[in-house]
């Protein structure tokens, strides 16, 4: 009795090359660049001027005007 050898088919396993996912991680939003803590007097200060229409929402401070990105209130600054 011969046996036959079964040539086994589909033997080579190809190895996935998994590419590393590359993550930028991102800053984390820094709240405390809003505020100015007065840690002896215990008083926080907001460094950005804040929307009366909305009233709390910081505005977007831009060279000649500061805008809320919420409602859309835009002051304008008076060139010097
Ligand atoms: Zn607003």
């Amino acid at each position: 009795m011969a046996k036959k050898k079964k040539s086994g088919g589909g033997g080579e396993s190809k190895s996935k090359s998994q590419k590393p996912r590359r993550t930028t991680p991102k800053p984390p939003v820094k709240l405390y660049k809003f505020y100015k803590v007065d840690y002896d007097s215990g008083k926080i200060e907001r460094m950005h001027p804040t929307c009366p229409r909305c009233r709390g929402n910081f505005f977007a401070v831009h060279q000649d005007r500061k805008s809320c990105g919420d409602c859309g209130y835009t002051e304008f600054v008076a060139a010097k």
